[in-house]
């Protein structure tokens, strides 16, 4: 019987590997019964107890289950926190952090947010009396004036989406713990592959998995990573209560995308700076947001905190007249709305991802009508360059022609 509860138990990956063999391991060291080299996907929901008052650690799937708990397991080694917790999206990994403030509680959160966290704090949050205000959170002034007595977290995204800015972590973890705030950063476009916020003095990290951790445009998942052994049980006990959580196959799928992080980020990294490179000296071409550039704002602090780019950035078309015709131009890279895969995608963020937040926010922080955002894939380099000069010059020549209008 003990051997049997014992095989159940999941194991731990050696610590001192480098992230690209714990990514490669994930799941293939911890089947102890068979010796799988992937871990299965347990379908159950109900475990049995061995007798009263013992449990093989799993007693029902909500709150624990064996291939969740893999990647769990996985998630928070990854990114040196506490604890992880795999959530049905990464709109459910938010909606259960932020159930950590009550009414009357105050978030100071990043300019240029995610339009689904957006829209949550400020249609469904904000009916439980939690306010938010949205700051350039690389300003400790700006920081500073945003801050009331009733604030208790900061929220980061770091690159934003789509304009890129960058906010220093540790910088600002350090002054949220002085001020006694949590710092929550959502790590979805640089992945621990590149950039672990934890290291860097933060509370709390989320992931909409959906992206470059499943990498495939395939699974929708959420992951939560805490640090602090108070924080990762009050945590587990949201988790579990909201019960927003991933099933096994969901769990299976994203740690078989999580296996080849470490490659495909690193073509993500080489393709969107040389395409960035491209477009920069392109006479269509008005701006450029991509902190792997040397004339970005953000480049020092970038190259200190991280250890690469992501695969998407943005530009500025100079004439909003072409941005109809280079979408229906491009053939190799699809107009669609998410990033993070291993397939090119265009979007149009000021009618697609960010149609939520209003006009006059949109167009202070530079989501405009000649704004596209390039969530570049793993495809070719020269496939790639090639799809988008041929999508801007026919462009070009429609706009010239007059047809464009
Ligand atoms: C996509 C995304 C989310 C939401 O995740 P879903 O998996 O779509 O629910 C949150 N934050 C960022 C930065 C995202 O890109």
């Amino acid at each position: 019987m003990r051997s049997k509860v014992e095989g159940l138990q999941v194991g731990e990956q050696n610590k001192e590997w480098r992230i690209e063999s714990r990514l490669a391991q994930i799941g293939s060291i911890e089947e102890p019964v068979t010796g799988a080299v992937n871990y299965p996907i347990y379908q159950a929901t109900a475990f049995r107890h061995p007798r009263l008052g013992q449990s093989t650690g799993f007693d029902y799937a909500r709150t624990k289950s064996p291939t969740r708990k893999v990647l769990e397991d996985a998630a928070a080694a990854l990114e040196s926190g506490d604890a992880g917790f795999a959530c049905s999206s990464g709109m459910a990994a938010l909606q259960t952090v932020f159930t950590l403030f009550s009414q009357g509680d105050h978030l100071i959160v990043s300019l240029d947010l995610y339009g689904g966290t957006y829209r949550l704090l400020e249609r469904i949050m904000s009916k439980y009396g939690v306010t938010a205000s949205y700051v350039d959170t690389n300003d400790l002034d700006g920081l500073e004036q945003a801050r009331q007595t009733n604030t208790k977290a900061v929220i980061i995204e770091t690159p934003t989406n789509p304009l890129m800015m960058i906010t220093d972590l540790e910088a600002v973890s350090k002054w949220a713990r002085t001020h006694g705030l949590l710092t929550v950063v959502d790590n979805t476009l640089m992945t621990p592959y590149f950039q672990r916020p934890i290291e860097l003095g933060a509370d709390i990290v989320v992931h909409s998995a959906t992206k470059y951790m499943g990498g495939h445009n395939d699974v929708l998942a959420g992951l939560i990573v805490t640090k602090g052994e108070e924080l990762s049980q009050e945590m587990a006990i949201l988790h579990n209560s909201i019960g927003a959580v991933l099933s096994p196959s969901d769990s299976y799928q994203l740690m078989r995308g999580m296996k080849t992080l470490a490659l495909r980020m690193e073509r993500h990294e080489s393709n969107a700076l040389a395409i960035a490179k491209f477009l920069q000296s392109h006479p269509q071409v008005a701006e450029v947001f991509h902190p792997g550039l040397e004339d970005h704002p953000g480049y020092a602090t970038q190259r200190k905190q991280s250890s690469g780019n992501t695969g998407i950035f943005a530009f500025k078309v100079t004439d909003a007249r072409y941005v109809e015709p280079v979408l229906r131009h491009l053939n190799l890279i699809a107009f669609a709305e998410s990033l993070g895969g291993v397939e090119s995608l265009m979007t149009y963020p000021a009618v697609q991802t960010h149609a939520d937040i209003p006009e006059e926010i949109r167009k202070a922080v530079g989501v405009d009508d000649r704004l596209l955002r390039f969530s570049v894939g793993i495809e070719h380099i020269d496939d790639l360059i090639a799809d988008l000069s041929g999508a801007l010059e026919a462009a070009r020549q429609e706009v010239e022609g007059g047809q464009g209008a």
